[in-house]
């Protein structure tokens, strides 16, 4: 593995310094003089951009599986060869752990799998590097794919120019530039996101004093805006992952305590699943519940603001329930009522009442047995799907 230099980018090498796959002649065909004449991936045959080695691998064929589970009518054609051009143009490329470049816009597109993002957002998730990193141009993307998966990208490859020098500057700055992109298309904010989610996740790669300051600008600026958006998976994976690189003693300690408890949330919780579960199949809803993961970093704010220790914290169970329909979360809302009792003083309107959030929520908090109070937030994914 090669030791990261101070300055370095997430990836293995400036893309001044990574030598294109044409140029070492090892898939594409080289250009006639390298020097004068850019790659132009458009004017290669498509059997060759397009080898069906690539665009039916495994990888890509268990995305467009999981695509079309939640998305039948979806374009499988784009997503493959989004992935196809991907592939070819990051080629010989590495990350700092020393796997193959293309296993982290796989990772992206994954992560956005599970906010179930339409064929465009992962056709955007694949290429989001390639103009950066790659000699491929934007104009290449827009002559294969079109105006709007170009826009994608260049909204992606614009955002990832943001480089933090002073805090606070960088901070208003960034979130204008954000939400900028994501008036434009909101795919692009998702990108974005999930991005940073696996840079992070995949941190240990990087040297300390880098891995801090990565963590810094996670916790400042992606995390608060992870949450303005309402995308709380995001959110709190980005801030327990800051959290760990930032503070690694409380971390243990916050961690090593909820472990100790958890079996006895966890079967509170699933006895709620199951009870809420049964009761939305009896009235015919079809809705997915999960119970929400212990969240690191929210418990140790709590801490500080209180002043308390972990023992004091109001120890809060939370379930979510995502529905398709506004008119399915009332009628959930009014079952979640009706088996147990509602804390009328934890009640909130997301949807009457909508923040800037790519959900339209309700969230409510009702006493479970035990006596312990959960929180049942009710959404409905609205931007998430397409703009
Ligand atoms: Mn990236």
């Amino acid at each position: 593995m090669k030791i990261p230099e101070p300055g370095d980018d997430y990836r293995t090498a400036a893309p001044s310094q990574v030598r294109h796959p044409a140029q070492q002649g090892v898939t594409y065909r080289p250009a006639p003089n390298p020097d004068d004449a850019p790659l132009d991936i458009t004017r290669r045959s498509p059997d060759d951009l397009y080898d069906p080695e690539v665009m039916y691998s495994p990888t890509i064929n268990a995305l467009i599986e999981r695509l079309l589970g939640y998305m039948p009518g979806a374009s499988e054609e784009l997503v493959r060869r989004a992935y196809a051009v991907a592939y070819s143009a990051h080629l010989g490329q590495k990350r700092q752990s020393g796997e193959d470049y293309i296993n982290h816009p796989v990772a992206v597109a994954y992560i956005l799998l599970e906010m179930q993002a339409d064929a465009g957002a992962l056709a955007g998730a694949l290429l989001h590097d390639v103009v950066e990193d790659t000699p491929v141009t934007l104009d290449q993307i827009e002559t294969l794919f079109g105006s709007e998966i170009a826009h994608i990208v260049d909204g992606v490859t614009k955002l990832s120019v943001l480089d933090m020098k002073d805090k606070e500057e960088a901070q208003a700055g960034s979130y204008r530039k954000m939400f900028i992109a994501m008036a434009d298309d909101p795919r692009v904010v998702l990108i974005k996101l999930a991005d940073r989610l696996h840079n992070m996740r995949t941190l240990q790669a990087k040297e300390a004093a880098k891995q801090q300051r990565i963590a810094r600008e996670t916790l400042d600026i992606y995390a608060p805006l992870a949450h303005r958006l309402g995308i709380w998976k995001i959110k709190s994976e980005l801030e327990d992952l800051s959290f760990k690189i930032l503070n690694p003693q409380k971390y243990r300690e916050i961690a090593f305590q909820l472990m100790l408890r958890r079996e006895v949330r966890e079967r509170i919780v699933q006895r709620v699943i199951a009870r809420l579960k049964q009761t939305l199949a009896e009235e015919n809803i079809e809705g997915g519940i999960t119970g929400r993961p212990k969240h690191i970093y929210s418990i140790y704010r709590k801490m500080e603001r209180k002043g308390v220790s972990l023992d004091q914290i109001y120890d809060k169970l939370a379930v979510r329930v995502i529905v398709s329909t506004v008119d399915e979360c009332y009628r959930v809302l009014g079952i979640v009522h009706s088996i147990w009792t509602p804390m009328m003083s934890e009640f909130d309107d997301y949807i009457a009442v909508p923040k800037e959030s790519m959900y339209r929520s309700l969230h409510t908090t009702v006493i479970v047995p035990g006596d312990i109070p959960c929180e049942v937030q009710i959404s409905h994914p609205r931007n998430a799907r397409s703009r």
